[in-house]
Formats: C-alpha cells, structure tokens, sequence
C-alpha cells in the first residue's frame, strides 16, 4: 500500500501494457503482467479473517476491525484546458484510529474506487501497528486521469480535495502522504492549502520536499525497508549478499531502491521487469545505470547491460529473492508457479492472490509479508511527522539508523511468532498487527 511515493516521474511509470508491448517474442505478454481479477478487498479481507479466525477473534469485534470507521466521498470538479468542466470523485477511508492519528496515502489514478481504498486503508492499520508506529491506517484517492492533466489541473484538484476534506484531517487527526501518481510537489499543494484555513502545519502531510519540512531518507525509505527485511531473512536460509540473486518486478520507486541498495550490499540483480518489458543477466544488471536509462525516457529493453526477454522467462528465472514492486495481485494462481525462488519479499502491497499464497507455502517459498517488508515508508514519514513536530531536522545517516532499528526488530518479532504458532510471516504479521489494535481499541474503551 504505499504509501509515500515521492518521483512521479519515476521509470517506466507511465504507458499502459497494450500501449508499449511491442515484442513479438510474447503474444501473451498482457495476459501474464495483468493484475489478477481478484480484487485488492477481497485479497486483504481473506488474509484478515484467516489471522482473526486463529485469533479467535468474537464476531462483534472482527465486524468493526473488518469496516472501515468513516468514508468521505466528494466531487472534485476542475476545468481543464478543453474548456470544459470535468467532475471525479475524492475519496479518504479512515480505516481504525485506535492506536493514533490515522496515515495513508492519496492516490490519482483513473481506476481508482472505493472498496480498493478501503482495503488499502485497513492495510494501512494493521502496518502501522506491526512496526509500532503510533498511528492508525487511512487512504485517499482520486479517480483523475493524472497522466493527462497539466500542472496547473493537478494542483486545481489538490486543493479542491483538501478544502473538502479539510474537516476530517489534522496533524493530530490524518496526516495524508503520497501514493501512486502524487509525489512532494503534490505533498507542498496539499500543505499550502491547510496553511490558508489553520496556519502554517507542515505536520499536516509526508513525503514533504526537504525545503518544505520533508526528511532526508524519505525517498528511499521503502526499498531499504525491503533491504533490511532481505538482511534480516537471509542468514535463515544460509544466503550472504555476495550469493543472492535477485529479481524484482516493478522499477519505480521502491524496486529501484531496493535494487541498488541490494547490489551495493553485493547482491547481483540478474532479471528486472517494468511495465514495458522484461531483461535477464545473469551476470547481474548495474540497477545505477539501468535508473539512468529509465530517467532519461528510454524502453527496458534497449539497456544494453542485459537481454530482453519473455515474461514467462523473466519470471521463471531462477532467484534467491524475488522482489514484487509493481502491483497489486501481480502473482496469482495462474503465474505463480513458474516462480523460481527461495524467498519473496513484498514490495507491492497486496501482490500476492490467496491462491498464489497457497502455492508459495506448498512449494516452500518463504513469503515476508507486504504490511512488515514495505513499511519502511510509513516508518519515516512517522520520522518526518515527529520533525515537523519537534521544529527539528535528522540527518540521513540518523534517519536509515531509526529505520534500520525498527525494521529489525519488527521481523524478529514477526518471525518469533510464525515460529512459535507454526504460522505463515504473513498470517503471524496479521495477528500482530489485529493484537495491538485490538487491546488499544479495549483500553480506550471502544470494544
Ligand atoms: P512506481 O509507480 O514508482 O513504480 C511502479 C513500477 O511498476 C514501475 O516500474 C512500473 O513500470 C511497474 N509496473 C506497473 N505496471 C506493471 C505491470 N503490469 N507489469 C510489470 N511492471 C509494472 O510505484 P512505487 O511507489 O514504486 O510503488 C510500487 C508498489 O509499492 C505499489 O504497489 C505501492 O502501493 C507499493 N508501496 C509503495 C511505497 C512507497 O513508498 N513508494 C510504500 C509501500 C508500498
């Protein structure tokens, strides 16, 4: 779930699949790289029940930690250079708030609905609460067309979003962030139009440019959370950096952070995919020039450190680690086995189908779960909120420490718990995650 993209002109972000696929080596290529049918509500509301059922959760209290607490829906009309005046829906689902302000981000994309951004806010709730940051879980979303807008639209349908939701956000209220399709410009509009109704709030939002009130680190911060899941999970199946190999689906924001971290700890990257192609080296692919490529608008395919080839292949390459950093429901049951590694660590959030999960455990994949392994984004955005706060600036060398502290200790937490109830990361993540909230909500009095 996301949070907190900060490049939206990250690589490869842009066209469609039917737009750019244009090798001929795959007629098929659309039918593997689609998302599953299955939606992002009912892949997270499965995981949900399975840890909530172990937990013997009552039926009262799995219905109100299963909805969502408030659902604002609003029109967001802009007028666009057409001339005419266009109307989309905004959204914020504010998940659970037992254990803090609520945090999420806000999401433009055309497809954009209300059961994805509920399911998205309630993965919110249960990250925050297995890295123990203290907040609550939300998201937002926008069913603008972003990719075809100006500037100047955009910014018109930023601020006519946080004038109407202005009542139910707040740095002690929801702190939105960015997600996919916003990034820190975005962050800075949304800032500005707090300040015209409360005064100057940098607290309001994260994922801030660094002049506004934004954290060192905060760009990278969900790849290097995946970095220190990888750390943290390797030693357990005897694997050092300079033996892992790694593929990673997705080279936006979080797989090309991840990448070049992991072939600076001397991990050798052999097979990347983005939504235009696919390449393989097994030699190991430079993810430093392969961003460069990326950046400058070229296709995956013409980099001339690897070999295009087809998707099927790409994700049949045989890995140590094999990272999904695109999109939801990416690896479903009709994909899923033809995966060929040892560990996967959830970059995405979501990416995984119920029956691509089963899959994974029978063939003795080791999964570490999307709501432990990509929160180091909502981890340092807590880290940019408590600046903004205190009046106050880390370091980066600071900010990757706390991070690294955090992430550490919530996989050993995750992972003494799958040990000791015999139990996926993934459900054991849930359990945790649904405990702490749980015994807020009943302290507080609520359930
Ligand atoms: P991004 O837009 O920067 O990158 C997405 C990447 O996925 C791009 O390389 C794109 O080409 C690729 N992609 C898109 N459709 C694809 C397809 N059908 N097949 C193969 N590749 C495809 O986004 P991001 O910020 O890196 O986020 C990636 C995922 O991680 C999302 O699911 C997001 O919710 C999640 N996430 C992001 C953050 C964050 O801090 N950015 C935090 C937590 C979770």
């Amino acid at each position: 779930m996301a949070d907190q993209r900060e490049d939206q002109h990250a690589p490869g972000a842009t066209a469609t699949i039917e737009d750019t696929d244009r090798s001929p080596r795959v007629a098929n290529r659309a039918a593997f790289t689609k998302p599953a049918e299955i939606s992002s509500y009912e892949i997270v509301t499965h995981y949900f029940k399975a840890a909530s059922e172990r937990l013997g959760l009552p039926d009262d209290v799995e219905a109100v930690l299963r909805s969502s607490y408030r659902e604002v829906q609003v029109q967001v009309p802009v007028k666009r250079a057409d001339g005419k005046i266009h109307v989309y829906s905004g959204y914020r689902v504010q998940h659970n708030g037992a254990r803090g302000p609520y945090k999420g981000g806000v999401r433009y994309h055309p497809e954009v609905e209300l059961d994805e951004v509920r399911a998205l806010a309630s993965l919110m709730t249960w990250k925050t609460a297995v890295v123990g940051v203290p907040y609550g879980g939300a998201k937002g979303g926008i069913n603008c067309p972003v990719q075809e807008m100006e500037p100047s639209e955009v910014e018109a349908v930023t601020r006519d979003f946080i004038h109407k939701i202005d009542r139910v956000i707040g740095p002690m209220r929801d702190i939105p962030a960015p997600d996919v399709n916003t990034n820190a410009q975005v962050m800075a509009w949304m800032m500005d139009e707090y300040g015209k109704l409360h005064g100057h709030t940098p607290a309001i939002v994260t994922g801030k440019p660094i002049a506004l009130g934004g954290s060192h680190g905060r760009e990278a911060a969900t790849g290097r959370g995946l970095v220190y899941a990888y750390r943290e999970a390797a030693p357990h199946l005897g694997l050092p950096p300079d033996q892992t190999r790694v593929s990673i689906q997705g080279f936006g924001n979080v797989g090309s952070w991840a990448g070049r971290i992991l072939q600076g700890l001397g991990c050798k990257i052999v097979a990347v995919q983005d939504q235009q192609g696919e390449i393989v080296n097994p030699d190991g692919i430079d993810t430093e020039a392969l961003t460069k490529h990326l950046r400058e608008g070229n296709h995956i395919e013409e980099f001339p450190g690897a070999e295009p080839v087809a998707v099927e292949e790409f994700l049949s390459t045989e890995v140590d680690v094999f990272i999904p950093a695109a999109l939801g429901g990416m690896l479903h049951g009709d994909n899923a086995h033809l995966v060929n590694a040892k560990m996967i660590v959830e970059g995405a959030n979501g990416p995984i189908t119920p029956k691509a999960d089963e899959i994974f455990t029978e063939r003795g994949i080791w999964v570490i779960p999307d709501i432990l392994a990509n929160a180091g984004g909502v981890v340092v955005s807590y880290f940019e909120w408590v600046q903004n706060l205190q009046h106050f600036s880390w370091d980066e060398r600071e900010v990757n420490e706390k991070l690294g502290t955090i992430m550490r200790r919530s996989f050993r937490e995750v992972h003494h718990r799958s040990r000791e109830d015999d139990v996926s990361m993934r459900i054991a993540a849930y359990q945790i995650g649904i405990e702490r909230v749980v015994e807020a909500a009943r302290t507080r009095g609520y359930l």
